[in-house]
């Protein structure tokens, strides 16, 4: 079977057993603070496990691009040296949302793997979990006894609670869980060492394939488990790992899902690809590259396409790193020395046509986006080599000297690793390669420092949920009014950053919660009590609207009246319609290829980060201006629908964005049917006429091939306008009304600049006239020329270039001279090189000394320096003290 086949197995063998296929959620995670990226099968659910939501439908399946390079999972250090461990892969799952259980779970399981796949059962071992005494958990039987039915029962092993006892987070759903591995060794190997003392024990030939979790408990914050109240089924296949056994194959990388990639690697590099290699071979580091490049190319560019672009900080950052590894094993060990990495793309995204369409529809974009990150790091790259370089002569130089054997100082490597992006391993190969060591003891304390740094800064301590009235969804109401009155469900207690806070859920709620760019309404909860709860935020957590504040009602269960703050609702929905029209707007002046990589929509302005490859020129920036403009005042209606067809919203030909996880159903925001359709949860205005006016503001790069524009509405733009109309009544006034402004400025600085000029030459004509007038003025002096003058001349340019002339026509000169600038005393002592060397006369240090009469101080080279000083009466002292120096 090929890789595609194998999927639609999968997915047709559930769709068989009533379950309803959805599609992959973005890999990218909004709304769940304590997720980056998606890394489970069931990341898309968890609001439904959590009860905080009612599932869709009783049973689905689908398959999940995952990615396990950060938090609880993070398997990016394995990648590449193994076989088995991706950065991204896709978890084929199926689930029961409190439908069916252990029982049909395993017997599908089993009947998939065996009658539709026809592994072969000898190979597979399934595993139970054995209990835990100390959390007074018992064994699970129930799955052992249903495993019996099918599997031999040497072919069932207990597994404990890490392998085998399965927890979404510190608290919320968790459960036994059963896997299934498979031992891919050869027969005479199997012979000698039975497989089941490898499963579970690191072997890259006896793998887990599936697991299959059985959620029936939830863990609270003080660790004891509760029953849940409806148990579900969460189960999660390795795809790749699946191609691989049903390939036959001992690395997922020698099947159809990698072997173009890597192919494509090893044409482009001139070198063979072994999968047989082993460490030690000479041909390993470079099987280990093509697998790392191979493997890294799809988590970056699933990224990105699915709206995480690289960057210095957060999650933008994990992909940073991911890509700088990539681009590292390229560079060093496949020899690419020009950006190479990103020209895989082309070939990833034909073969996810069909799977994950997104990247097909973006990849000249991510493309761009590697390319642009390659040739930077690659640039830092060699600078990071030229670094150690140099440090290396130098450690190598200074202990030559001592006979000391040389280490390199830990904060070097940590600094090579932290700005630099040079894994510590490839510090120590080139430490190796100079005959050099480093101290890692002092790296690691360093590694330690930064990620207890980093951890103390997003440390929340989130409390448990006082439950006071059991409600399974909540009610948003904000689209049709900004007043409601509501009950408090539930509450809890956070605290971060030594700043403790209260999130609360109502059962109704006006309140907007910060998404798609539109940020959280803030506002009020007003009980009967008089008592008055300011809201200070409301954001999204899974399927909840929390709304934020700094205290709780005295009487929590009393209705109340949730109010939102409708003057900066007003303005926020100006920004947010805006933002429609903007967009459309830019596809007709710039193209179709304009999509929306980010927005920011509050009552101040809108931000809006878009793909496009040039600078958005005036001219186009003023006809965009124009076309909203225009649909503003065409006074066009609002058209709301609140719950389209998925598919058919996707015909009638709505704006869509990457990386958005959309329902079956979704709510369409149209402005004029031909003009502007979205897909969009957000608030907006009745009619564009009450958005006003539309000004942008400014237009910048964020990011290659991103573009920023930033404009305003309503009252902000005509402030704006006003403001912008007051100053250039002031400059009109300035330069006294004339027709012309920008004639009548372009004349006075033209004007300005042949004025400067003239200056210029007077004082050059004034310093030279000087020259002479103070050459005559020489005393001869123990055969030393001296002068010391006060001269007039308005800068030090002009008194260092007279100094220079004289210098050229007076030998064995000592010049000192003095002037007042801008009211403050200036002193400059020039002394010939000649008189400099025979009698070890020093400007600098003279001019020091000439400064404490002026009240000031200076310094400067043996032969010329200067001072200023505070005091103007100080001058004359000045000149006079300076012939002691001589005399
Ligand atoms: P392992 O112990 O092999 O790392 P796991 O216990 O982390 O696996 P689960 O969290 O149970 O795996 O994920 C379910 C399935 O997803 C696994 O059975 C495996 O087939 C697959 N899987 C997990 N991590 C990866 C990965 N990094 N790359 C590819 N497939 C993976
Ligand atoms: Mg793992």
């Amino acid at each position: 079977m090929t890789a595609k086949e194998i999927r639609q197995a999968f997915l047709d063998f559930f769709a068989s057993k009533g379950h309803v296929i959805v599609p992959s959620a973005p890999i990218v995670v909004k709304n769940d603070p304590t997720l980056m990226f998606t890394n489970a099968g069931m990341n898309q659910f968890k609001d439904v496990f959590l009860g905080e939501a009612p599932a869709k439908a009783p049973r689905v399946a689908d398959t999940q691009r995952c990615l396990r390079v950060s938090g609880k999972h993070n398997d990016l250090e394995e990648v590449g040296i193994d076989t088995y461990h991706h950065t991204m892969f896709e978890m084929l799952g199926n689930w029961s949302f409190g439908d069916y259980f252990k029982k049909d779970a395993i017997a599908w399981s089993w009947e998939l793997l065996t009658e539709v796949y026809k592994l072969d059962k000898s190979r597979l071992y399934v595993t139970y979990f054995e209990g835990d005494e100390k959390e007074g958990l018992e064994k699970d039987t129930e799955t052992y006894d249903l495993w019996k039915q099918y599997v031999d029962e040497a072919h069932i092993l207990r597994g404990n609670k890490k392998d085998n006892f399965w927890e979404m987070g510190e608290t919320g759903p968790c459960g036994p869980c059963s896997e299934v591995h498979y031992d891919s060794r050869p027969d005479n190997e199997r012979a000698k060492v039975s497989g089941d003392t490898l499963v579970n024990a690191d072997h890259d030939q006896v793998i887990e394939i599936w697991n299959n979790v059985f959620m029936q408990f939830n863990r609270i914050k003080d660790g004891s488990l509760h029953q849940l109240p409806a148990k579900h089924v969460d189960t999660g296949m390795g795809f790749e790992r699946l191609v691989r056994v049903l390939q036959g194959k001992t690395s997922n990388y020698d099947t159809d899902v990698f072997q173009p990639m890597i192919q494509l690697i090893a044409e482009k590099s001139g070198k063979k690809y072994n999968s047989a290699a082993k460490p030690g071979d000479a041909d390993w580091a470079d099987a280990v590259a093509m697998r790392v490049l191979a493997d890294h190319i799809r988590a970056i560019s699933f990224a990105i396409a699915d709206g995480q672009l690289p960057a210095s900080n957060k999650a933008g950052y994990v992909i940073r790193r991911i890509l700088r590894r990539a681009v590292r094993y390229s560079y060093q060990t496949l020899g690419f020395k020009e950006p190479f990495f990103n020209e895989l793309v082309p070939l990833l995204a034909e073969q996810f046509k069909g799977v994950f369409d997104g990247l097909d529809a973006q990849k000249d974009f991510v493309q761009k986006v590697i390319l642009e990150e390659e040739v930077s790091f690659l640039r830092t790259l060699a600078k990071g080599i030229d670094m150690f370089g140099e440090y290396a002569t130098l450690l190598k130089d200074k202990n030559v000297a001592t006979q000391n054997s040389p280490v390199i100082d830990g904060n070097f490597a940590f600094t090579l690793y932290d700005t630099y992006g040079f894994p510590i391993d490839l510090t120590e190969l080139m430490a190796r390669e100079n005959g050099l060591s480093v101290d890692m003891v002092l790296f690691n304390e360093a590694l330690q420092t930064q990620k207890l740094r980093s951890r103390a800064a997003t440390a929340v301590d989130t409390g448990d949920w006082i439950v006071l009235k059991d409600e399974d969804a909540v009610m948003f109401t904000g689209y049709d009014e900004t007043e409601s009155i509501a009950h408090l469900i539930k509450y809890r207690k956070v605290s971060a950053k030594g700043k403790e806070q209260y999130q609360l859920v109502l059962d109704k709620t006006p309140f907007y919660a910060e998404s798609g760019g539109q940020v959280g309404d803030k506002g009020e909860l007003i009980f009967p009590n008089g008592e008055i709860i300011e809201v200070t935020d409301t954001k999204k957590e899974n399927g909840l609207i929390v709304h934020f504040t700094n205290k709780l009602p005295s009487a929590p269960e009393d209705a109340l009246t949730a109010i939102v703050d409708a003057s900066l609702r007003n303005r926020t929905n100006s920004n947010h319609s805006a933002t429609h029209l903007l967009h459309a707007a830019m596809k007709q002046v710039l193209g179709t290829h304009v999509n929306q990589k980010g927005s920011l929509v509050n009552a101040d302005y809108l931000r809006f980060d878009f793909s496009h490859f040039a600078k958005v020129t005036d001219d186009e920036l003023r006809r965009i201006e124009n076309i909203v403009n225009e649909k503003i005042r065409e006074n066009i209606f609002l058209k709301e629908e609140r719950s389209v067809v998925y598919a058919e919203a996707i015909q009638s030909g709505v704006t869509a964005l990457f990386g958005e996880k959309y329902g079956e159903y979704v709510r369409v925001i149209t402005f004029d049917d031909d003009f502007s359709k979205e897909l969009c949860g957000g608030t907006h205005v009745k009619a564009t006429g009450q958005i006003g006016y539309f000004k942008i503001t400014a237009e910048s790069a964020v990011a290659a091939g991103v573009r920023r524009i930033e404009a305003i509405t309503g009252v902000a733009a005509e402030n704006y306008i006003n403001e912008q109309t007051k100053l250039v009544q002031q400059v009109k006034e300035l330069l006294r009304n004339p027709k012309d402004i920008a004639k009548s400025l372009e004349s006075l600085m033209e004007e300005n600049n042949r004025l400067k000029k003239e200056i210029e030459k007077s004082i050059l004509e004034k310093s030279s006239g000087l020259r002479d007038e103070l050459a005559k003025k020489s005393q001869e002096i123990n055969s030393i020329n001296f002068i010391a003058q006060r001269v007039e001349l308005p800068n030090a340019d002009a008194i260092k270039t007279l100094a220079y002339h004289l210098k050229d026509i007076v030998p064995n000169l000592f010049l000192v001279l003095a002037a007042e600038i801008n009211g403050k005393p200036s002193i400059t002592v020039m002394i010939d090189e000649a008189l400099v060397k025979e009698k070890g006369l020093h400007a600098g240090n003279i001019v020091k000394e000439l400064a404490k009469e002026v009240k000031g101080g200076g310094g400067g080279q043996p032969f010329f320096a200067t001072a200023g000083g505070s005091d103007v009466t100080g001058i004359n002292n000045a000149l006079t003290k300076a012939k002691s120096f001589v005399s």
